[in-house]
Order: structure tokens, then C-alpha cells, then sequence
């Protein structure tokens, strides 16, 4: 999925610009514990945050959120 990479911060109204963790570069990994029972959970996608260089805020989003239905 291609994510906006700007976005509007719902706080301030300043702009967000994406960051990653230190820990990888793709993101943090997530997994919809509905996917726990197959063989391999491939219900998972990476996270990313968008931070507000205003106030802070930070919001996060899955890189591919249809990955986990
Ligand atoms: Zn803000």
C-alpha cells in the first residue's frame, strides 16, 4: 500500500513528517492474533510513525493493513 507520506497533525494542525524506529528500518512489526492459529501468522504488517515537529504528537500506520484481515 502506498501511504501518504505527509500528513496534517490532528492536534495543531502542523505538519507530520514520517520516521521509522531505531530498531528496524521497515517499521515495527505487527500481528492480529486472529492469525495465530495457521501454521505462520502472515496476518502482520510493519508500523511506521508520523511525528508532529510541533508539538509531538505521533500517530502510527501499517505500511499494509489489508495484510491483517
Ligand atoms: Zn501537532
Amino acid at each position: 500500500m502506498d501511504i501518504q507520506q505527509e500528513r496534517i497533525c490532528i492536534k495543531c494542525g502542523n505538519q507530520m513528517i514520517k520516521c521509522y524506529v531505531a530498531d528496524g528500518f521497515k517499521g515495527l512489526l505487527v500481528k492480529n492474533p486472529e492469525g495465530d492459529g495457521l501454521f505462520s501468522n502472515k496476518k502482520n504488517t510493519n508500523i511506521n510513525p508520523f511525528i508532529c515537529t510541533n508539538c509531538g504528537f505521533a500517530e502510527w500506520y501499517a505500511e499494509d493493513p489489508e495484510k491483517l484481515k
